[in-house]
C-alpha cells in the first residue's frame, strides 16, 4: 500500500479558511492513502504556555486565558457550520483534560504540567479538522497519535521509543486504512508506556511527520506551507531569495541545525534513513512540488542564509591558570550535555572556551553554578549567529552592514559569525 504523509502547521489551520483551504487541498488526493499530521492552530500552542504560566507561577487566572482559547475554536467551528452537538461536544469535551489539571494547586513538575496542558491544542485542532471533513462527507478516520507514539520521560524534549512505536504507528495506520483512505492526527505529541502525555519540543510536529513517514515506509511526506518551497533565506528578512528546485539531506539537515525555521530539524534523520523524498510544498498552488529534499541536490547551490536570533557567547576560562585541556572539555561538555544546551559554534584558547548557545536564561544559570568552581564564567547576550553556506563574499559584506562581527569562523564552503547591531550614533 502507497501511503502519503501530509503535514499543515498551525498558520494554515488558524481560521476556517485555513481548514477549507486544507480540507480542498486534501480532496485532490482522495482515493489515495494520507496520513494527516496537523499542529494546533494559529497561535494556540503560545496561549496554552500562558495557561501554563498563568497557573504554575500563579501570574492570572488560568481560566480566562484558557477561556481564551476555547472560544477560539468555538469561533472556528461556528464558522465552518459544524452544529452537530456531538461533534462540538467532541471537541470541547478536550479541554477537561486542562480542567482537571489547574482545579488543583500544582503539585507536579513545571514540564509535566505544559505536556498536560499545552498538547490539548493538538487533540482539538485535529478534531476540528476530523469533523469539518466528516461534515463535507470525506471518509475520515482519526488517531489519537499517543496511543501509538510512544517516548520516554523526558517532558518537553521527550525522545521516541522506536522500537515499539514503529510496530504499533505501523499497525494502527494500516488498520485505519484498510476503512480510510484518509487519517488525521496529531503532530508534537506522544505517551510515555504508562499514559502520560508527552511533547517533543515546539516545533515538533514535522519531526511527527517524519516519524510517521518512518514506520509506515511513506512513499513520500509533504509539508505544505506558506512559502513556495524552501527558499535561500527568510523573506520577511531578506529581498531577491530564491526557491531551491532541490536539496539533499544533507543539505537540509545542515540548513536546519542552524535555524533555518522551514522544516524542524530532527525531521531529516528518519526520512534520510528509509530514503523517503520530502516535499516543502505552497498550500497556495497544490498542483506545485515546492521543493523536493532526498539524496540528490543540486549540482550546486547559491549562498543560502540562516539567521538565529536570541544567541549569546559564553565564555568559560580556567581560575587556577590550567589549560583548558581535555579533563576540563569533558566536564564542560557533560555539563552542556546534561543540560541538553546545544552548542552553535566554539573556540578554545589556552585557559578559556568560548561557546555560542541559544540564550535560555533558566539553563545558563544552572550552567553558571555547575562550573563556578573551577571557572569564571561571562556571557555576552542580544547576539544574532549568521550561517551562510555555500557563501560568496558578496554576501558575507552585504551580511556585516551595521553589525559588529564578535566571532567568524570559516569551513569549507560554510561561513558562521556572531554578530550584534552596531548602536548608530548621531550628532545632536
Ligand atoms: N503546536 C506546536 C508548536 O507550536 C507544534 C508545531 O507547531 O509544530 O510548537
Ligand atoms: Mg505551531
Amino acid at each position: 500500500m502507497d501511503i502519503n504523509v501530509f503535514k499543515f502547521g498551525g498558520a494554515s489551520i488558524s481560521n476556517a479558511n485555513g481548514v477549507i483551504n486544507v480540507a480542498s487541498i486534501l480532496s485532490k488526493f482522495s482515493h489515495q492513502k494520507i496520513a494527516t499530521v496537523v499542529s494546533a492552530t494559529g497561535k494556540t500552542t503560545n496561549q496554552l504556555e500562558d495557561v501554563v504560566n498563568a497557573y504554575y507561577h500563579k501570574l492570572a487566572d488560568p481560566l480566562a486565558c484558557l477561556n481564551i482559547v476555547k472560544s477560539n475554536h468555538l469561533g472556528i467551528m461556528k464558522d465552518l457550520e459544524i452544529d452537530d452537538p456531538n461533534a462540538i461536544a467532541d471537541v470541547m469535551d478536550s479541554f477537561v483534560e486542562i480542567d482537571w489539571v489547574i482545579e488543583d494547586e500544582a503539585h507536579d513538575p513545571y514540564d509535566y504540567i505544559y505536556d498536560q496542558i499545552v498538547s490539548v491544542g493538538e487533540i482539538v485542532s485535529s478534531k476540528i479538522v476530523y469533523h469539518y471533513l466528516k461534515s463535507i462527507k470525506v471518509n475520515v478516520g482519526w488517531l489519537d497519535i499517543r496511543d501509538v507514539l510512544f517516548t520516554d520521560e523526558i517532558h518537553r524534549e521527550a525522545k521516541v521509543d522506536w522500537a515499539i512505536s514503529t510496530e504499533k504507528v505501523r499497525s494502527k495506520v494500516n488498520e485505519l486504512f484498510s476503512e480510510y483512505d484518509l487519517i488525521i492526527t496529531q503532530g508534537f505529541i506522544g505517551s510515555t508506556t504508562d499514559n502520560h502525555t508527552t511533547t517533543l519540543g515546539r516545533e515538533g510536529s514535522d519531526y511527527t511527520a517524519a516519524i510517521i513517514s518512518y514506520c509506515v515506509d511513506a512513499k513520500g511526506m509533504h509539508i505544505w506551507k506558506d512559502v513556495a518551497g524552501v527558499l535561500t533565506g527568510d523573506p520577511r528578512k531578506f529581498d531577491n531569495v530564491l526557491k531551491i528546485e532541490r536539496l539533499s539531506y544533507k543539505e537540509a539537515i545542515e540548513m536546519t541545525y542552524y535555524g533555518a525555521k522551514v522544516i524542524h530539524p530532527k525531521t531529516i534523520k528518519p526520512i534520510q534513513n528509509k530514503n523517503i523524498p520530502l516535499y516543502v510544498r505552497p498550500f497556495d498552488d497544490p498542483s506545485s512540488f515546492g521543493t523536493t529534499i532526498s539524496t540528490e541536490g543540486e549540482m550546486s547551490y547559491p549562498p543560502i542564509i540562516v539567521v538565529e536570533p536570541d544567541q549569546c557567547l559564553v565564555n568559560i576560562s580556567v581560575n587556577d591558570f590550567s589549560f583548558v585541556a581535555e579533563h576540563h572539555m569533558s566536564n564542560i561538555f557533560k555539563t552542556l550535555a546534561d543540560l541538553r544546551l546545544k552548542v552553535n559554534m566554539m573556540r578554545n584558547t589556552a585557559i578559556s572556551f568560548t561557546i555560542c548557545v541559544q540564550n535560555d536564561q533558566a539553563k545558563l544559570k544552572i550552567l553558571k553554578e555547575s562550573l563556578s568552581c573551577d571557572f569564571t564564567i561571562m556571557i555576552t547576550e542580544n547576539l544574532e549567529l549568521i550561517t551562510v553556506r555555500h557563501y560568496i563574499d558578496a554576501t558575507i559584506e552585504e551580511l556585516k552592514k551595521g553589525k559588529l562581527v564578535l566571532f567568524e569562523e570559516k569551513l569549507n564552503d560554510m561561513v558562521q559569525m556572531v554578530v550584534k547591531d552596531i548602536p548608530l550614533i548621531k550628532r545632536k
